[in-house]
């Protein structure tokens, strides 16, 4: 158990340090706006979703350690997905942090994401790690409804 809690520090640190794919997407991307007030969180989000698949993925922001770690492993997890099993990942991802019945931290799609189950011995962390992901869910539900004038 200390194990498991050394490891969930070490690798939210790390990500919480050096973030992954901390960038703005322009160019037509999908964009969501994710705030957590119980916190303070806030992270904009970015999608490039094409042909059912999250081509690329970016964000920025500005809130807690884990809810930064997480939005960076968020993107990770889902970059050259399809949306399909990104919206999966989600459902597994808020049962784990939520210790829904059911939820199951061997299911190897989690992978990494494991690390975060420790939190839902804490609601409000719950918040923080499930921010990015519910703002990843809206930006997945937007429609492509532009007109195109071309
Ligand atoms: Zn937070």
């Amino acid at each position: 158990m200390s194990d498991l809690g050394e490891l969930y520090q070490q690798v939210i640190l790390d990500h919480n340090q050096k973030p992954r794919n901390y960038h703005i997407l322009g160019n037509g991307a999908r964009r969501a706006d994710g705030h957590n007030p119980l916190c303070g969180d806030r992270l904009t989000l970015y999608l490039d979703v094409k042909d059912g698949l999250v081509k690329d993925v970016g964000f920025q922001g500005s809130g807690c350690a884990i809810s930064k770690a997480s939005a960076s492993m968020m993107t990770d997890a889902v970059k050259g997905h399809s949306a399909e099993d990104a919206v999966a990942l989600f459902r597994l991802f808020h049962d784990l942090v939520t210790g829904a019945p059911g939820a199951d931290a061997d299911d190897p799609r989690l992978g990494k994401l494991v690390v975060f189950a420790g939190v839902r011995d804490y609601p409000v962390r719950v918040k923080c790690a499930t921010l990015a992901w519910h703002t990843l869910r809206a930006a997945l539900d937007q429609r492509d409804d532009v007109a195109s004038t071309e």
